[in-house]
């Protein structure tokens, strides 16, 4: 299919990360795309992004080089790895292993400069703001948006974008379930602070990551078993926090510490019931809408880039678009869900609780080569989709 071929444009509802790389690829391949986004702007997220290496291929696709070049070099301090709570060295996983591994570099970035990277790289207009999706309607010539604000847009397809709580899956496929997975992440950016370390520490029932992100930014994440939609405690995250992690390696509270209470985001961690099926007519799902993973492999995003490239050179390639998307589903679903399973057991046993069963893990884990320890993420970060496109 080609621009000229096209009635109407291709509407993406959502200008997360998924639906600005699905709108950049589909404009590269000649398409007219129009995005639809519920937020007012697209607001500044305190918080960063690992990239591993088969999204930063995807990048390298869509032109984003220099992106690339830019992140590949940040400063990597000299203790990288898993740790226990107290920093003592479980295993050690320097980049330049994870790189060999996973046949390219794993990235760091601030998940505003990201989007913000994507966003300038789209044609002027693309992004409609303040437009939140309620419902559609589909026939055979095209598919129609509704809005809440009234207004109605025709397109020729309809890519729901839209997140890990997605109207259009919704809509789709209302007997799909999100599950809890039993824990709350915090996340952060320090500044003005040196990294010590990176990679994680783990304790019972809780983590603290460190991901640098330049000489002086800092991304941090923490977790913490906790009942779903357990109620804030009322003096504020920073100190909740430092209360949670009193007595871990002190990299923790020096990270707390740097950063301020109204910037540290706090979700409950969720992930989708595995979809059989992600399309229906001319209407897809792509990024969390289709297959919200928990972050534990760090690949919800990656899945996303993975998602907006091989959809855009399918619907280039097709003849018909329901046969597109049908190929597209082909293409992404089973290695999607396979993510999503691996990431919900990874999270099982890092959140352990029990201290035998903790005492054990680290046991494990400190004899374990660097080799098998990556061995699952190489298996989805070490992937190459040019057989698959
Ligand atoms: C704690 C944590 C850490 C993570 N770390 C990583 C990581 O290191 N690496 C990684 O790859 N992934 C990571 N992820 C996952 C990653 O954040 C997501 O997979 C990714 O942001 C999904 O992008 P998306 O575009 O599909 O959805 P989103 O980013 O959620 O974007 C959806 C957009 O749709 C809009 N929208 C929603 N409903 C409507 C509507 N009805 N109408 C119009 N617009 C609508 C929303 O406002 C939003 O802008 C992490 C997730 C969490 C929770």
């Amino acid at each position: 299919m080609t621009t000229q071929k096209q009635d109407f444009p291709i509407l993406i509802i959502g200008a997360g990360i998924g639906g600005l790389a699905t709108a950049l690829a589909l404009q590269q391949a000649g398409f007219a795309v129009q995005i639809f986004e519920q937020a007012k702007e697209i607001r500044e997220f305190g918080s960063g992004l690992t990239l591993w290496a088969n999204a930063v291929r995807v990048l390298q696709e869509l032109g984003l080089d220099d992106l690339v070049q830019q992140l590949a070099r940040q400063p990597a301090p000299t203790r990288a790895g898993f740790y226990t709570m107290r920093g003592k060295q479980l295993v050690q996983l320097p980049p330049q292993t994870v790189e060999e591994q996973c046949g390219g570099p794993t990235i760091a970035i601030h998940r505003a400069e990201f989007q913000a990277a994507l966003l300038e790289r789209l044609a002027p207009g693309t992004l409609v703001l303040n437009r939140k999706l309620i419902d559609f309607e589909q026939d055979a010539a095209g598919v129609t948006a509704c809005f809440v604000q009234g207004e109605r847009v025709r397109g020729s397809l309809l890519i729901g974008a839209d997140g890990i709580h997605s109207q259009v899956r919704q809509l789709l496929f209302p007997q799909s379930q999100l599950r809890y997975a039993g824990y709350t992440a915090w996340r952060g950016i320090a500044t003005d602070v040196t990294p010590q370390l990176m990679g994680e520490l783990w304790g019972r029932g809780k983590r603290f990551g460190i991901v640098p992100l330049s000489e002086e930014r800092i991304y941090w994440f923490a977790t913490c078993n906790t009942p779903e939609n357990a109620a804030e405690r009322p003096e504020g995250r920073q100190k909740e926090l430092l209360d949670l992690f009193k007595g871990w390696h002190p990299a923790a509270s020096t990270l707390i510490n740097a950063t301020e209470n109204s910037a540290i985001l706090r979700n409950d961690i969720f992930d989708l019931q595995p979809l059989a099926r992600w399309s229906k007519g001319r209407v897809t799902l792509l990024g969390d809408a289709a297959h919200a993973m928990t972050p534990n492999m760090g690949q919800g995003a990656c899945q996303a880039l993975e998602d907006a490239l091989i959809l855009a050179r399918t619907l280039r390639h097709a003849h018909s678009l329901e046969n597109a998307l049908d190929v597209y589903q082909q293409k992404r679903l089973a290695r999607a869900n396979m993510v999503i399973v691996n990431s919900h057991r990874m999270g099982l046993v890092a959140q352990w609780e029990h201290p035998l069963a903790c005492w054990l893990r680290d046991s494990l884990l400190a004899l374990t080569p660097p080799q098998m320890l990556l061995k699952q993420f190489k298996r989805v970060a070490s992937y190459t989709w040019e057989s698959s496109c």
